[in-house]
């Protein structure tokens, strides 16, 4: 895939209008179109990785900047407080549609139980 085919990769390059809500050197943060939560945001890097693992593996410190840059929205967002989930769909069967690694921020409501 090239950067031309991916979805994510052109909302980074302004191609594709998004909602951003924060921006840094390596990742980008914008309301998620189709929003499951009050607060919905993805929070993607800017290099092009097909899921987390492996932008895990070829650049540790941008998947901790994803994670930054969530606790910032969450913070901006005024619902660090209450808490949120972060999650990344990892493949088909996960539900991953868009295989531009990104991180789920939801929040703003209850949101049940995930596990247990
Ligand atoms: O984890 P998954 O790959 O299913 O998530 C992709 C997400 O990208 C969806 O929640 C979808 O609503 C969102 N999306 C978006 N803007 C687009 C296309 C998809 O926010 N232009």
């Amino acid at each position: 895939m090239t950067a031309s085919d991916c979805l994510f990769c052109r909302i980074v390059a302004g191609e594709i209008p998004a909602t951003v809500v924060r921006e840094t050197p390596t990742a980008l943060a914008f309301r998620d179109i189709n929003p499951q939560a009050s607060t919905h945001v993805l929070v993607v890097p800017k290099s092009h990785h097909p899921d987390v693992v492996a932008l895990a593996k070829a650049e540790p410190e941008a998947l901790a900047e994803v994670f930054a840059v969530a606790g910032e929205v969450a913070e901006a967002e005024g619902i660090a407080e209450g808490g949120y989930r972060l999650l990344f769909n990892t493949g088909a069967d996960a539900g991953q549609t868009v295989f531009h690694a990104h991180l789920h921020l939801l929040g703003g409501e209850w949101l049940g139980g995930l596990v247990g």
